[in-house]
């Protein structure tokens, strides 16, 4: 196979077909160059003064990813008891996790209590009775809603809350014996663009004052993921967020804040290349079909929301344009249309590129088909 240069650098791509000509795990696997994690890890947060980074486990929860990121020192952000347990039974300590999600369930709060997690987001008054009630005396932090065009994948909606609604929440937190410590908000998974870095800032700036007018001061801003990578299209460097983020950070807010940042897809997406192979192929209508083993319910998830990724086959056959689908008998179970790809023959692979980040995450058994396998290379 010839190395698509633009997406993957030469020792992955090497790595890559080594593990693919000596190992005899049935595809579909997903490949995961530990060197691209360390580079990547490396990079974020270099550019952003005080800055702590957590990856957001739900990205790959993989325990040897996690394994690797826990041995390079990373910290962790979490939503839930079975994240949890994973970092425990790797010996995390509890000061290098957080949990952002703004609603947890009480069997995890319980269980984080216990661990000894001391920080937790929140974005509504019931959330806080429980917090108070499980947690008393942490520290808590509340989500801000904050724009997410330009985001493949936007969250906004399901959580966050405006300004003033937030500085009541602080308040609140504080008459409950919760220790408030800060503002987070998340501008969308996959955020192209930076202008949302921009406008989330200076929301938690007002909010900021507001606590401040309040006799709260606030130590922390957790300015969430989003960091794009590289599927189909360019997008903006880390580098160059991070110049941006840190100039208007530093111009409104005072320069003893803590800040924390929660990358997920940035950490180990690039990082992936699924291995798969055709196993079907046929026209319909005027359609090329590929059916690849696979899909949507094994790891491609994302690919019925707008994430597109990038197909590399070994055939030196003719160019055509295909409509990939999975292996499952669903019709959700298509992962893209119009790829222009040599032809290739049944049994060929077929390896997805830049597909380290929520993929085996959201994998199910569906119509029995396994759980791909990760391995570390
Ligand atoms: C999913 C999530 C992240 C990670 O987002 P990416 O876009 O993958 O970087 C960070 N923080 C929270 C609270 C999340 O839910």
């Amino acid at each position: 196979m010839k190395i698509p240069s633009e997406y993957v650098g030469r020792s992955t791509w090497e790595k890559v077909l080594n593990h693919i000509a000596l190992s005899e795990e049935p595809s579909p696997y997903l490949l995961i160059d530990k060197d691209i994690i360390r580079d990547k890890v490396s990079l974020i947060g270099k550019n952003i003064k005080n800055s702590k980074v957590l990856y957001a486990v739900k990205a790959n929860p993989d325990i040897e990813v996690l394994e690797f990121l826990n041995s390079i020192g990373i910290g962790f952000e979490i939503a839930s008891e079975g994240e949890l347990q994973i970092l425990a039974s790797l010996g995390v300590e509890p000061t290098r996790i957080i949990t952002s999600n703004p609603v947890k369930t009480l069997k995890f709060l319980k269980q984080a209590a216990s661990y000894g997690v001391n920080y937790y987001a929140y974005d509504s008054t019931s959330e806080v009775e429980k917090l108070a009630k499980y947690v008393c005396g942490s520290n808590v932090y509340v989500r801000l809603s904050v724009p997410n065009e330009g985001s493949e994948w936007p969250l906004s909606k399901k959580f966050g809350v405006e300004i003033d609604e937030a500085a009541e929440l602080l308040l609140t937190a504080k008459d409950s014996g919760l220790n408030p410590v800060g503002i987070t908000f998340h501008v969308g998974s996959q955020c192209n663009n930076i202008y949302n870095w921009n406008t989330a800032i200076l929301k938690a700036k007002s909010l900021w004052d507001i606590a401040a007018k309040n006799g709260l001061h606030l130590k922390m801003l957790n300015i969430g993921g989003g960091y794009p990578i590289h599927y189909t299209k360019d997008v903006v460097g880390i580098e160059t967020i991070e110049q941006k983020v840190d100039a208007i950070l530093w111009q409104k807010l005072p320069a003893d804040l803590e800040i924390f940042m929660e990358p997920g897809r940035a950490v180990v997406g690039d990082a992936g290349v699924f291995v798969s192979t055709v196993i079907g192929k046929t026209r319909r209508g005027d359609e090329n079909w590929l059916y690849i083993d696979v899909g949507v319910f094994t790891g491609l998830m994302e690919s019925i929301s707008g994430i597109k990724y990038t197909y590399v086959v070994g055939s030196r056959g003719k160019i055509a344009t295909w409509t990939i689908a999975g292996p499952s008998c669903d019709s959700l179970d298509v992962i893209d249309r119009g790829v222009k790809l040599p032809e290739p023959e049944i049994g060929n692979r077929i390896l997805i590129l830049s597909s380290g980040a929520y993929t085996i995450s959201y994998a199910s058994e569906f119509n029995g088909f396994s759980i791909p396998r990760v391995f570390l290379i």
